[in-house]
């Protein structure tokens, strides 16, 4: 094995789903809904399938796709890119990203991450030879914050991209208006690129907007916006992202793209054109599921005497488990399976901060109602 292979390891994902079907827990760890998307985005797939759309799509994606794409972040952000050269259709957001920083940054080059932060961007920054500089989004009384002096000392000559994403996996934070007013304004004063992961953009809670970092000014021209079809529309199987920006840095994503996969799966891409055009709807009622969720697994574990921090968006929340007794986080989430048929990730994998994260455990409250009852209640009873 070559060493940037065994230098990856294994995924904490893989490696907690695995836990999780061995002894039958309830799974919170992975973030993926247990039940599927939108019938007629479905039966469109399938229609495509066996109408024969079965040969590799264009590099970039079908027309329909980038279109449709283009449409959304017209309609959604005001923003408008040209489907010829602007929009990239990729294998989830994960290639997209990965791509965008292989694109971008030669080896010894600086990104600037927040910390915590999902576990890809540090694997694509050593993939990439590029070094992760985080900037810590520092627990306040009952939200995750970003000191704009954090985000100034993480600058360095050779500093080249800005990976944002919001809302955030794993905190559960949206970002601000002002929060992404000082990112712009960094990206601005020191000419870097914004690379921001959208891939939770419709998923906010109790009237939270989700701005797109490029419709501030001076950031459409410097800003590669990354999402996908995943969250959205509860199809996380299925693959299916983009990265809309200015053409050359499009363009520089395209060129990596070509040797990674050259293409993504035909008969899902216009499935998901017609999902982005035509489901607002079903993914408002699935939004308002799951803030629904998020309240009843945010009582149950309070009702078990853990802190939660209230998630803004996306699919996690963050718990405090400091008052269980565990030692922290990793030990509370080893033993959690065992003794409460649940699995949960500790912070911890998402972060190199050490103390800050040190009892903060991930929960995903993505899984249908039942199953959060049941986890909830478990981890509330007596031991
Ligand atoms: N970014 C973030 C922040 C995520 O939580 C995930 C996990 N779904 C991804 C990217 C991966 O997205 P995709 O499945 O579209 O590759
Ligand atoms: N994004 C999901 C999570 O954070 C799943 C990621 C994955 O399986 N690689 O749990």
């Amino acid at each position: 094995t070559a060493r940037r292979a065994a230098a990856l390891g294994t995924t904490v994902f893989t490696e907690l789903t695995e836990l999780a079907q061995r002894t039958g827990a309830i799974n919170l760890g992975q973030g993926f809904p247990d039940t599927d998307g939108p019938r007629a985005v479905i039966d469109r797939a399938r229609e495509a399938l066996v109408t024969g759309a079965n040969q590799y799509p264009p590099l970039a994606g079908t027309p329909a796709l980038r279109s449709a794409v283009a449409r959304q972040r017209l309609r959604r952000y005001g923003l408008s890119y040209d489907p010829a050269d602007e929009v990239v259709v990729t294998t989830g957001a994960t290639e997209a990203v990965t791509a965008a920083v292989l694109a971008l940054c030669d080896p010894g080059d600086e990104i600037i991450v927040f910390d915590p932060c999902y576990d890809a961007y540090q694997a694509s920054a050593d993939l990439a030879g590029a070094v992760c500089r985080r900037v810590p989004l520092r627990r306040g009384v009952d939200r995750f914050g970003l000191d704009p002096a954090d985000l100034e000392r993480a600058v360095s000559p050779r500093t080249r991209l800005v990976l944002l994403n919001t809302p955030h996996n794993p905190t559960g934070k949206v970002f601000t208006r002002d929060e992404l007013e000082a990112v712009a304004g960094l990206c601005r004063r020191h000419d870097l690129v914004a690379v921001t992961d959208e891939v939770y953009e419709y998923l906010t809670y109790d009237g939270t907007r989700h701005l797109s970092l490029a419709s501030l000014p001076g950031m459409r021209e410097r800003t590669l916006s990354v999402s996908s079809a995943g969250k959205t529309f509860s199809l996380t199987g299925w693959k299916v992202g983009w990265a809309c920006g200015p053409a050359a840095l499009v363009a520089a994503v395209r060129s990596v793209k070509q040797y990674l996969t050259f293409a993504g799966g035909a008969p899902l891409q216009d499935a998901v054109a017609h999902a982005l055009d035509r489901e607002e709807a079903w993914v408002e009622r699935l939004c308002g599921q799951l803030q629904d969720k998020r309240d009843l697994l945010t009582t149950g574990l309070r009702r078990a005497g853990i802190e939660v921090i209230r998630a803004e968006g996306g699919y996690f929340l963050q718990a405090d488990v400091s008052g269980t007794g565990a030692a922290d986080a990793a030990d509370f989430c080893r033993t959690l399976p065992l003794r409460r048929n649940v699995v949960a990730i500790p912070t911890s994998a998402f972060s190199t901060a050490g103390e800050s994260c040190r009892h903060l455990v991930r929960f995903a409250f993505c899984k249908e109602r039942g199953l959060l009852e049941k986890a909830a209640q478990s981890i509330a009873a007596p031991p």
